[in-house]
């Protein structure tokens, strides 16, 4: 028989302490960061679910091949393995190490982009969009019309919508976009994977117009699960060679290493023109550093190929995927209105439909926020009119699509009983929805204002 509990695939030997604070403390920490969770300290969190970016717990073998690093300034043996690492799951001829996904963005988007450029993807994430545009190009998303629909359940709401791409090349023109991205899994559409046949029939209309097609890969691997858990044909398949496939249809791939690479920092871009290559090192060297460390030391190259190794395994991703999915269902069976379904790193709550009373002008996101941390020490993020809204020429707030409040849930951090806990506060919050209140600014900067702006409760 197969066990119904799925357990943590690991033994615990090294541990954190997390730190406990009473309510009383918790309402004055709050006040005192503005009513902000970005302005917390972390040492005041109990459980931090802002972002499952550089939050992973590194294994006992990655924190050993942090011994083994070669810190060679050029052709250091870590690369090779680093490098090997990334050549076994993508097949790609080129690999370029760089700090972070974001770096490996920059990189390629200044070698392609430029005014009168359109990148297409399924949805761009934010700094994919801001390297885009800050070359002066165009980032366009094409996500499939049940994506946008959050209480709607399926199977791939991450994927692109192919006919509005073949439709959107004709519109602008091939030789206007450079490559065409799909995210995997879709980051800003609520963590939803995307399907094999979809990645594969944008590859053809990219192929019928020579454009090449490119992997935003920072979640491959928990894509790649979802494809064995939902996709016909693919449940006898390993995730390695469903990666495998996946980066086969790809012409190169951009990475975060702080996602499905379970390490704490690092990123690269794959890619298999040679001349593209050429360029991109080039700049790498400016700005990054040399081809064989571009940003990293070799001790952060050893841990991302070991991580690699083990972000594959198929007990950790059941874990990973089937906790995120428990504390989704759960809350959900309690009556909490989320994005459906639960995503792959991430549950997000539709604050909008959780606090009717409370309009985007009062940012709803933000007061269940702050409640959570209030209730139980959690902290999430509001995804939603603090993050994107925008002012019209009268002051009036233009809001967000939605009002989303996302927890993040860290790699092989968490165990089922702190799941459980949180569990029990959303629980409470929502429970207990009537008393809260909206908040409105008293401080914001110009850009980016959801990092450091400050709020206060309304009476
Ligand atoms: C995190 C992320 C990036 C950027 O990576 P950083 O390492 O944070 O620079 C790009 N795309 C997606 C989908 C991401 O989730």
């Amino acid at each position: 028989m197969k066990p119904k509990t799925i357990i943590e695939p690991f033994k615990i030997k090294s541990v954190e302490p997390i730190r406990f604070t009473t309510r009383e403390e918790r309402e004055k920490l709050l006040k005192d960061a503005g009513y902000n969770p970005f302005m917390l300290y972390a040492d005041d969190v109990l459980i931090d679910l802002l972002t499952d970016s550089g939050t992973s717990a590194m294994s006992a073998k990655q924190w050993a091949g942090i011994m083994e690093g070669d810190e060679s300034y050029a052709g250091s043996k870590s690369f090779y393995k680093f490098e090997s690492a990334v050549n076994k799951i993508t097949h790609m001829k080129h690999i370029i190490p760089t700090h972070q996904g974001r770096a490996a963005e920059k990189i390629l988007f200044s070698v392609v982009g430029g005014p009168g450029k359109y990148f297409p993807n399924n949805t761009h994430f934010d700094t994919t969009r801001a390297n885009i545009e800050f070359t002066g190009a165009e980032a366009n998303d094409l996500l499939t019309e049940i994506g946008k629909q959050p209480e709607k359940r399926a199977d791939f709401k991450g994927n692109m919508d192919i006919e509005k791409l073949e439709a959107f090349i004709n519109e602008k023109g091939f030789e206007n976009i450079p490559l065409c991205m799909i995210t995997v899994t879709n980051n800003s559409g609520g963590g939803q994977p995307v399907s094999m046949q979809n990645i594969r029939e944008a590859k053809e209309v990219c192929k019928k117009y020579n454009i090449p097609l490119f992997l935003d890969a920072c979640r491959f691997a928990e894509n790649a699960y979802f494809i064995k858990l939902r996709e016909k044909g693919y449940q006898d398949k390993s995730v390695l060679e469903i990666a495998q496939e996946m980066f086969s249809y790809a012409d190169g791939a951009t990475m975060s290493a702080k996602k499905d690479a379970l390490v704490n920092i690092g990123g690269f871009l794959a890619l298999n023109d040679d001349e593209l290559a050429m360029k991109c090192r080039n700049l790498l060297i400016v700005t990054e550093g040399f081809p064989t460390y571009g940003g990293l030391a070799g001790r952060d190259l050893e841990a991302v190929a070991q991580g690699l190794e083990e972000v594959v395994d198929e007990h950790y991703l059941e874990y990973r995927i089937k906790s995120v999915e428990y504390l989704g269902n759960k809350i959900v069976e309690g009556g909490v209105p989320i994005i459906e379904p639960p995503g792959g790193h991430a549950i997000y709550i539709d604050a909008k439909r959780l606090l009717p009373n409370v309009p985007p002008e009062q940012y709803p996101g933000q007061s269940i926020v702050c409640e959570l941390y209030l209730e139980g020490g959690i902290r999430a993020v509001e995804i939603g009119s603090v993050m994107f809204g925008k002012y019209d020429d009268n002051g009036k707030l233009i809001p967000a699509m939605m009002e989303l409040v996302r927890m993040a849930i860290p790699r092989r951090v968490y165990t089922q009983s702190h799941i459980d806990y949180l569990i029990e506060i959303i629980l409470e919050v929502f429970n207990t929805r009537e008393k809260l209140k909206g908040y409105k600014i008293t401080y914001e900067a110009p850009m980016l204002r959801h990092f450091t702006a400050r709020f206060e409760p309304l009476k």
